[in-house]
């Protein structure tokens, strides 16, 4: 599935460990790396800049593992994969194995290692606010979605007027949806934006009641996820004219994974049951 890019044991110098001689000393690691990446482009045009500078990537790591010294090689490992796809926009994902040759367990084992694989995902949120400046906090979470760590905001809609839903009387709503990168799983995605909505000073005191600002994750790649916290794709998405509007603008063909629908088809059938 897709091209890759592979670096095979590269020999790497590091503290990680446990036992102090091994945060002293250092010791010889070994890292694989898969870069999830489109070599297309580079494929047909032969030039470099179409493509990941294996070499300087390589560098990178190998610099980074030595100075980012960690108890466990699952920790190296993971932000290890963070930092390359922070810094190489064009990987779409890593799988990353870091070995511990002859790690001290007092058995002649060989190696020891974790292999993890690292993904940007495709987020669609949406966001609400109606009470207060209501710009103004729109605004200020597109700024602290973007400024959050391993999360980028690729797009904003415009933002929208809307009549307040659910019967309790109060303001009009601005409206808005965004595209997010992101290195997060959905939980910690959810972690951040309950954080951002309470430095919004969110009041949850009446259900479907006035709020400074409410954010919701509607898409997650394709992901159909069901637990206690976490319904996704967002159950009322497909109901919501105030959502799917501001929606098509930034991705007017996603399809919903279980209803099978188009973003637009949506919006579509949502203003005919309207009329
Ligand atoms: P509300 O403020 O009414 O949007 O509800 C927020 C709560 O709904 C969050 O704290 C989540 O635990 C839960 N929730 C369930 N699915 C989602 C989703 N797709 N996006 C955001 N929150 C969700």
């Amino acid at each position: 599935m897709g091209d890759v890019i592979q670096i095979e044991n590269l020999a790497v110098f590091a503290f990680h460990g446990v036992y102090p001689e091994e945060t002293k000393l250092g010791q010889k690691f070994l890292l694989s790396l898969t870069l999830h990446t489109d070599t297309r482009k580079a494929g047909r045009s032969d030039d470099l800049k179409d493509s990941i500078h294996y070499g300087e990537l390589a560098s990178f790591a190998s610099q980074y593992t030595a100075a980012h010294p960690c108890k466990l090689i699952e920790a190296a490992a993971e932000q290890l994969a963070e930092a390359i796809l922070l810094r190489y926009p064009k990987l779409r994902g890593v799988t990353l194995e870091l070995k511990k040759p002859w790690a001290p367990v007092g058995l002649p084992l060989e190696t020891v290692s974790v292999k993890i694989s690292r993904f940007r995902h495709q987020v669609y949120l949406a966001m609400g606010s109606n009470l207060g400046d209501r710009k103004g906090y729109l605004d200020g979470a597109v700024r602290a979605l973007d400024a959050t760590e391993g999360c980028h905001v690729a797009a904003v809609s415009s933002y929208i007027e809307t009549a307040p839903y659910g019967g309790v009387e109060q303001g009009d709503f601005l409206n808005a949806c965004a595209e997010l990168e992101t290195l997060l799983t959905p939980e910690e995605l959810l972690e951040q934006i309950n954080r951002i909505e309470k430095e919004a000073y969110r009041e949850r005191t009446i259900h479907w009641g006035p709020r400074t600002l409410d954010l919701d994750i509607l898409f997650y790649d394709d992901l159909i996820l069901e637990t206690d916290r976490l319904i996704i794709p967002h159950t009322e998405l497909h109901k919501r004219t105030f959502v799917l509007e501001p929606l098509k603008e930034l991705a007017p063909n996603k399809r919903h994974p279980i209803l099978k629908k188009t973003v637009l088809e949506m919006l579509q059938e949502c203003e005919q049951t309207a009329m």
